[in-house]
């Protein structure tokens, strides 16, 4: 079956694929497999040296890529230059991270105890559309560094960044079947990877709904996974914040991408004494956000993934007055307007991801208020708190519930820091040193010094 692949700014095809089956998936695994071997035992310094050689490429096709990019995605371009550059970043990372995840020596009578953290074997890599290249990345680059070998199943609206990726591996020196990208249903080929005997583990970043599929399918096998699911994020400003700092970043916040964010804080969650001043402040920046052809340099927000995408999107504010509904470009393509709606915690808008570009503002009482509602979600991936009162800072940021949370700022991501969710947002880390201990089993092995 072919796959028809969409520039969502025009509604154009831009390529015709073939999909893999069940077969191609069986394949994969078992070029993976086979390239395992040869691969764990390659010297850490060259494994390094062969990540590093990557990034080196991913940076050299830096602006090749943020193309793909931009127009299979929908993304502004300076956005997907600024992807890519963390794209080449995290696999400059995992180079160096190469030989600094090691084991430990424990006291023990008799001998000597030692830890040694051992690759997986073959891991699977699903992806979602929001973020092809990064997000392959997060899981690609330590998987790697490991020792493991992949098959990497990107989204079927968006593989083009993948299959790029995929040559670029080979071209660094990266031996055939380490890594395997699979093109394919995530039903089909998504699926088979998550049941596959041979393969160890499931690094899956997509909906709560499709992470509930895997975690069931990998109990057949005891398969470990990595879930980075759904969000809902709180972004808390207090009273005492700076509000032209806090207001003018808050578009960002939750449009960027035009929504199709796990980290969108999409709850804006605004202390009465100064709501109104607020929501003046915020619905000013918001029409300020520029929003059309992704290919144009100063364009800030594209269109939204798929015609379907953009009807589920519609549905959470149909019928639901609001603060401000921006503009959008009459042409073809996938367009949504940012939209700021006045609510309660109990709006559906409020308490499902709607992942697109839709702001709920909901007022709060004080700080206990403020945790209560910001914790009143079955997600917990993300945040915002804006207070000048350091000490609140603190007890607010350990109050919610959430894996990654900024103080005076909206930034979710960094190369170097831990990346994940509590709650139905999932479980396990990425990025940073954590994204290794998803990639690898600890191993003790005591020696005994006697006789
Ligand atoms: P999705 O769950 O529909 O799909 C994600 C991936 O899973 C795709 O590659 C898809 O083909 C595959 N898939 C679908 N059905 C499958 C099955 N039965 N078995 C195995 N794989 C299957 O998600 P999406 O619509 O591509 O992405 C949007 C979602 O991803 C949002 O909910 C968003 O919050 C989430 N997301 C989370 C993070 C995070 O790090 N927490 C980051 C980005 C996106």
């Amino acid at each position: 079956m072919t796959l028809t692949v969409l520039n969502p700014a025009t509604e154009e095809p831009i390529a015709e694929l073939e999909q893999a089956g069940v077969e191609e998936a069986d394949e994969a695994v078992a070029r993976a497999r086979a390239a395992y071997p040869a691969w764990r035992a390659v010297a850490p310094a060259d494994r390094a040296r062969l990540l590093r050689r990557l990034a080196g490429l991913v940076e050299e096709h830096a602006e090749e890529l943020a193309r793909i990019e931009s127009e299979n995605v929908g993304k502004p371009i300076a956005g997907a230059r600024g992807e890519v550059g963390m794209v080449s970043q995290v696999f400059h990372f995992y180079a160096g991270a190469v030989d600094k995840h090691f084991g430990e020596t424990i006291p023990a009578a008799g001998g000597a105890a030692l830890t040694f953290r051992e690759p997986l074997g073959v891991v699977g890599l699903i992806v979602p559309w929001n973020f092809p290249l990064n997000i392959a990345s997060w899981k690609l680059a330590p998987a790697l560094a490991v020792g493991n070998t992949a098959v990497l199943k990107p989204a079927e609206l968006t593989p083009l960044s993948a299959m790029r990726l995929a040559e670029l591996v080979l071209e660094a020196g990266i031996p055939e079947g380490v890594v395997n990208v699979l093109v394919g249903k995530g039903s089909v080929v998504g699926q088979r990877l998550v049941e596959h005997p041979d393969v160890a583990k499931i690094g899956f970043t997509g909906s709560t709904e499709v992470g509930r599929l895997v975690m069931k399918g990998a109990a057949e096998t005891i398969k470990r996974v990595t879930l980075e699911l759904g969000g809902k994020s709180a972004n808390v400003i207090f009273e005492d914040a700076d509000l032209e700092r806090a207001a003018a970043a808050a578009p960002y916040a939750v449009f960027d991408n035009a929504g199709q964010d796990c980290c969108a804080r999409s709850r804006v969650l605004v202390q009465k004494s100064v709501y109104d001043r607020f929501l003046d402040r915020f619905v000013d920046a918001t029409r300020r956000v520029k929003v059309g052809d992704p290919a144009d340099e100063s364009t800030e927000m594209g269109p939204l993934i798929s015609a379907e995408h953009r009807e589920k999107v519609g549905s959470y504010v149909d019928g639901v007055s609001s603060a401000f509904r921006g503009e959008v470009p009459e042409s073809a393509g996938f367009w949504f307007p940012c939209t700021i709606v006045e609510a309660t915690n109990d709006y559906r808008v409020a308490r499902e991801e709607v992942f697109g570009p839709v702001a709920a503002v909901i007022p709060f009482e004080d700080e206990a208020d403020a945790i209560r509602i910001a914790n009143d979600t079955p997600y917990g991936l993300s945040g915002s708190i804006w207070t000048r009162d350091g000490a609140r800072a603190l007890r607010v940021a350990r109050a919610i519930d959430a894996g990654v949370l900024s103080v005076n700022a909206n930034t979710s991501v960094r190369v170097q820091t831990p990346f994940g969710g509590f709650k139905q947002s999932g479980f396990g880390r990425e990025l940073g040193m954590h994204a290794l201990d998803g990639y690898s089993e600890v191993k003790s092995v005591f020696v005994s010094t006697e006789g």
